[in-house]
């Protein structure tokens, strides 16, 4: 059983990225905005800055409190838009709930959208066509990739079916030939559909969801869940210590999806960045 390495991942992820930026006269720029005062998001957002300085980009972390409305963040959204030194804007999420994070999901232009959640970007992603994909199912490729795992023709049982991981995740092992079975609460008999899983991708937000009983003999396992305990320990979706046997290869958390999904982040905005270029 192999253990998937998602902090090495990145780091050579970085290491690549950051000697890409030396070359260049103006560092990428990317902009986090941070409404609120949720701890988990704080924390998000501080890594996310700390990894862009790591490789050498401008970070512009903007702070706003929970009370601002709609249209004043509209507003910040399009003076960063129209700012040449930002090649990247990302919005974190949940907002507060008087904010509809659709909306202003999509006010942040395409070319800039390097979490790439507007329609624009999602739909390139459903027609084989990527140009910025949402960092979680772009990271996870890459840690299949990382222990060569042939996509094609292969059965793979996606446990969730959000905007963000669930659904994009899907698309992406579709494009890679792979048949694709996507759960999430309502579905019936999950037990026995996982099982058919060469690959399983687990991101459903319920700690320990995922029993060994759930997995075929030789599955890979891909861990997204991030969830706090009661005793403020992290764990996955997945019960590692009772599955990791029955896996071929298996990601742990911390240390699995979550460090390659924040260097994706930055392979996104040196994606834009260099579009920004040719289209400059
Ligand atoms: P979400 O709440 O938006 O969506 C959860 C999905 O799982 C829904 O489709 C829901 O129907 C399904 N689901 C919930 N309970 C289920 C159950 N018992 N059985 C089957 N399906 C069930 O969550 P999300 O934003 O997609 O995040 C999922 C998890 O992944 C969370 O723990 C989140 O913290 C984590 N996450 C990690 C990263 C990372 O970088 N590692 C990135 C994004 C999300």
């Amino acid at each position: 059983m192999k253990i998937i390495d998602g902090k090495k991942i990145a780091e050579n992820l970085r290491t690549k990225i950051a000697s890409e930026v030396k070359q260049f006269s103006r560092p990428p720029g990317l902009a986090v905005i941070l409404v609120g005062d949720d701890e988990a998001s704080q924390v998000y957002v501080r890594n996310k800055s700390k990894a862009c300085v790591e490789v050498g980009f401008y970070s512009d972390q903007i702070h706003k409190s929970a009370n601002i409305t709609e249209e004043e963040l509209l507003s910040e959204v399009t003076r960063l838009n129209e700012n040449q030194t930002i090649d990247g804007i990302l919005v974190q999420l949940p907002l507060p709930s008087h904010i509809d994070s659709n909306k202003i999901i999509e006010a942040i232009i395409p070319e800039k959208d390097v979490d790439g959640f507007s329609s624009e970007n999602v739909g390139k992603l459903m027609q084989n066509k990527p140009f910025i994909s949402p960092c979680t199912p772009k990271g996870i490729m890459k840690m299949l990739a990382s222990i060569k795992c042939e996509l094609r023709g292969k059965d793979c049982v996606i446990i969730g079916a959000s905007n963000i991981v669930g659904r994009p995740m899907s698309m992406e092992l579709l494009n890679a030939g792979a048949t694709v079975l996507v759960c999430h609460k309502d579905t019936k008999d999950i037990t026995n559909k996982v099982k058919t899983a060469d690959v399983v991708i687990a991101a459903a937000g319920v700690a320990h969801l995922v029993k060994d009983d759930w997995v075929k003999e030789g599955a890979v396992v891909i861990d997204v869940g991030i969830n706090r305990l009661k005793d403020g320990s992290l764990a996955g979706d997945v019960d590692f210590n009772a599955v990791k046997d029955k896996a071929s290869a298996i990601s742990p958390v911390p240390g699995g999806v979550g460090p390659v999904t924040i260097a994706v982040l930055l392979e996104n905005t040196l994606t834009a960045y260099k579009a920004r270029l040719i289209d400059s």
